[in-house]
């Protein structure tokens, strides 16, 4: 996923990113940004758990800074979806190819249409 892919997906301006230096971050870069009072979230605000230096065209490089679940989120956004049904279509199958038993546990929420 490109720089600009992930500013899509986070729904972030890339003139409200603070300019980097140009290179890779590193530990002493997480370190400062992560540590007791860590710089906060491009996206949410929280506290940010997460630090890299991305290079945005017609903006140079940029701190883009990211709490959890945010980066959770923009790794999750855009992926295809599989239908539940599909899934576990599939781990039935590669069961009875394998000749195992298999039990499959579904969290409620994800059972749902
Ligand atoms: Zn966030």
């Amino acid at each position: 996923m490109d720089a600009t892919d992930l500013l899509l997906r986070l729904a972030l301006d890339p003139a409200d990113l603070k300019p980097a230096p140009s290179r890779a971050a590193n530990a002493q870069d997480a370190a400062e940004r992560l540590g007791p009072a860590p710089v906060p979230c491009a996206a949410c605000g929280d506290p940010a758990r997460s630090t890299r230096i991305i290079h945005i065209s017609g903006h140079g490089h940029c701190w883009l800074d990211l709490c959890r679940d945010c980066m959770l989120a923009a790794a999750n956004r855009g992926n295809p979806t599989v239908p539940l049904a599909d899934t576990l279509a599939a781990l039935k199958d590669a069961a009875r190819k394998a000749d195992v038993d298999l039990t499959i546990l579904v969290d409620e929420p994800l059972a749902r249409p």
